[in-house]
């Protein structure tokens, strides 16, 4: 029978040790939704697992002078009930609280969706458009690293040997700003996104838009951040013809696969709608944090 160690280390020395100094493959442990799953399906079969959920800096939430730190391993129910957080990025807790079940939530982090590397993983489109940076940390050192630079593809990501998604840091946000995140699926819930489309914008005091990024889940490889869409925002008033231009920039970025949830074609049409939608909610927020 396969052996399998488990820990549970207090810091994030004694994590990147553990894993940095594995002769096996070695997985960290967020809240599982994603891995036990995978080792049930003996698709991995670890020979350590290095649980995460008890390191302080990765369990907490903090903000300071309006940038915010959490911590990779906090439960996406926890972002999700933080009234503060959810008002300063209501887009990034409108990810959060699409994962899955309430009990799923309850387990199910950040850092696990975008390390899991799903091309439809709900949080991340809402984190690249956001701005976010992680915090990584390994044997030699820490890096931040913008979030749309983490997955390479399904399954895959740019983490080395031993490093760990550490926390994940969201800009000080200017006034006028909002966020959104939108996907689509078949069915209401506990489904995964046939698309996914995050929006954050700030305006000007005439309601110009100053800055627009745009990140799209689910129609390609891995969530893709989307410059053309942003641009054909910034310097307009978001009118419809500026949504037109930024619909027309993300299904022209789109390169999905076809399969039984939606085809090619299908999945490009509505990457640009639901981007649109996006775009509409994260102005009208942008215009009541006036
Ligand atoms: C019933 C159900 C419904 C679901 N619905 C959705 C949904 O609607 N949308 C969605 O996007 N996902 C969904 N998921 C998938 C899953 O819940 C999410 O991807 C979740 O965010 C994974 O987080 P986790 O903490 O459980 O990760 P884990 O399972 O603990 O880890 C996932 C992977 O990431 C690695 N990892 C975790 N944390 C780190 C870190 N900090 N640094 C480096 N590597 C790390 C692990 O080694 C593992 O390979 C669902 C899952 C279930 C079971």
């Amino acid at each position: 029978m396969h052996e399998m160690r488990y820990e549970a280390p207090g810091t994030l020395e004694a994590a990147v040790s553990l894993l940095a100094s594995a002769s096996g493959q070695a997985r960290v442990l967020a809240g599982g939704t994603d891995l036990l799953i995978q080792m049930r399906g003996g698709r991995v079969e670890p020979e350590l697992l290095v649980d995460i959920k008890g390191i302080p800096e990765m369990t907490s939430i903090a903000a300071q002078s309006g940038v915010y730190r959490f911590g990779a391993a906090v439960p996406c129910m926890a972002l999700v009930e933080d009234k503060a957080f959810g008002k300063a990025w209501p887009g990034v807790a409108d990810g959060a609280n699409l994962i899955g079940s309430i009990q799923v939530r309850g387990r199910a982090t950040v850092g696990g969706n975008l390390c899991n590397a799903s091309p439809a993983a709900d949080t991340v489109p809402a984190m690249i458009a956001a701005g976010a940076t992680a915090s990584v940390v390994g044997p030699n050192g820490r890096r931040e690293v913008p979030v749309e630079d983490i997955a390479t593809g399904p399954g895959k990501t740019s983490l080395a040997k031993g490093e760990i998604v550490a926390s994940f840091v969201l800009p000080r946000r200017p006034p006028r700003s909002g966020d959104a995140y939108l996907r689509f699926i078949p069915r209401t819930e506990m489904d995964i996104a046939v698309v996914g489309a995050g929006v954050n914008l700030t305006l000007d005091e005439a309601g110009v838009c100053t800055q627009a990024r745009v990140s799209i889940g689910a129609v390609a490889e891995r969530a893709l951040l989307v410059h053309e869409a942003g641009a054909a925002l910034i310097g307009t008033k978001i009118d419809a013809d500026a949504l037109k231009r930024m619909a027309a920039a993300v299904s022209a970025a789109c390169r999905p696969i076809d399969d039984k949830r939606g085809t090619k074609v299908y999945r490009i049409k509505v990457a640009g709608v639901m981007a649109r939608r996006a775009a509409e909610i994260a102005l009208e927020r942008a215009r009541r944090t006036n």
